[in-house]
């Protein structure tokens, strides 16, 4: 397969992976479209960061085929890679040089001639907000800041397909609204985003669709309001028998009919993308 004749921005076909003792992909099948945003959802240990690993060739997959616009990662690594800009969930900046050095670095990486690194490097800190810190130590900034100098820096060869391994990890939440934003403007600008994330309202807010995957396995894939509608729009938690049981209803008045007929306490809510993933494997997705 060549890069001329795609459909997808990415495509996994029968996917696995095993390490000596794990199985830690069972044959995923997945498309993502060009320009979607796409969030890819499980618990810690269920295989989302060896996807990416693979998609990004720092893994080699056990069997199974994985596709970038087209490009074999596996067959044609060099063009696959291109494709592609990858941010992980560890900030590997080098603390010691300034933010234009790290960047810098990556642009020689990539062969960029050194006049449009120079350009592309003072375009993005534009474009993340941080153009006045290009000469500072990037130990000066801030957990949010470094953050957003890994999506540049991924950025930087003009990929077409972004990938974030647990974009806002441990920032506070405001800071990670700012990154939302960040993320959602990439993607008007045409770039595919494949996220992962175990922030249920980060999916549900930034996501085209969603992916849950539990144990290796894919358990289902859609776009937030239509998995969240098949479900019930609204959640009633009731506390039964020192249990915790929810219950889905469509309207808010049909839940608040149910709740009276509940002796202990109740809850109502909005149901939402948390609420697929415990119907239908009894876990939640954050740890
Ligand atoms: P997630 O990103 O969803 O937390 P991972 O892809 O990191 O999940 O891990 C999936 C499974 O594979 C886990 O059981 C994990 O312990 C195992 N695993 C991941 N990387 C390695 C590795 N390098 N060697 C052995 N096992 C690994």
């Amino acid at each position: 397969m060549n890069g001329t004749n795609h459909k997808h921005a990415i495509e996994l076909v029968n996917l696995t992976k095993r390490y000596k003792k794990v199985e830690a992909l069972k044959g995923i099948n997945l498309h993502v479209k060009e320009g979607e945003l796409f969030a890819y959802l499980g618990p810690n240990g269920s295989g989302k960061t060896t996807t990416i690993k693979i998609l990004v060739g720092l893994t080699k997959a056990t069997s199974g085929r994985a596709f970038l616009n087209g490009y074999d990662v596996d067959a044609d690594p060099i063009h696959a890679k291109r494709q592609c800009g990858y941010v992980p969930q560890t900030i590997n900046l080098d603390h010691e040089l300034t933010v234009f050095h790290n960047l810098d670095i990556h642009g020689r990486l990539f062969h960029m001639e050194r006049g449009k690194r120079r350009d592309r490097i003072i375009f993005l800190l534009n474009y993340i907000g941080l153009l006045d810190r290009i000469k500072s130590p990037v130990k000066e900034l801030s957990g949010g800041m470094k953050r957003r100098v890994m999506i540049a820096r991924a950025l930087l060869h003009e990929p077409k397909i972004l990938f974030l391994d647990e974009p806002t990890v441990g920032l506070d939440p405001a800071i990670r609204r700012k990154i939302w934003a960040l993320i959602k403007k990439i993607q008007m600008d045409g770039t595919t985003i494949f996220l992962t994330t175990h922030y249920i309202e980060e999916a549900e807010f930034l996501a085209d669709r969603v992916a849950f995957l539990s144990e290796g396995t894919l358990i289902t894939v859609g776009k937030p309001k239509e998995l969240i509608n098949s479900l019930g729009q609204w959640a009633l938690d009731t506390v039964e028998n020192e249990q915790m049981k929810t219950l889905y209803f469509r309207t808010q008045e049909e839940a608040k009919k149910h709740a009276v007929l509940h002796p202990g306490p109740f809850s109502i809510r909005r149901a939402n993308l948390e609420d697929i993933f415990i119907s239908l494997t009894g876990r939640k997705v954050a740890p």
